[in-house]
């Protein structure tokens, strides 16, 4: 499978809609809850403005998912503060 490299270009092809309309941000992306919730800090993840999907590359989801299968080998604790807002 051919890969195309355009991460100097800020918009590419969206993966669900297929227009020319993903943006690259970094976001955060957080797995789990309370004591158990993992953040993982500023992720490459492309935002398509036309259709509103929100994802992430292949090769991300696995290293992501390398992080989650052993996170006391890839995390750090952080004391962070968490928001709830009243239903
Ligand atoms: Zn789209």
């Amino acid at each position: 499978m051919k890969r195309k490299r355009r991460s100097k270009n800020p918009v590419s092809t969206c993966s669900f809609c297929g227009q020319n309309t993903a943006g690259l941000v970094s976001k955060n992306h957080t797995f789990g809850k309370g004591n158990n919730m993992l953040v993982f800090e500023s992720i490459p993840t492309f935002v398509c403005s036309n259709c509103d999907s929100v994802y992430i590359t292949a090769a991300v989801s696995r290293a992501m998912d390398e992080v989650l299968a052993a996170p006391e080998q890839y995390t750090e604790r952080r004391a962070v503060s968490v928001a709830k807002l009243a239903a």
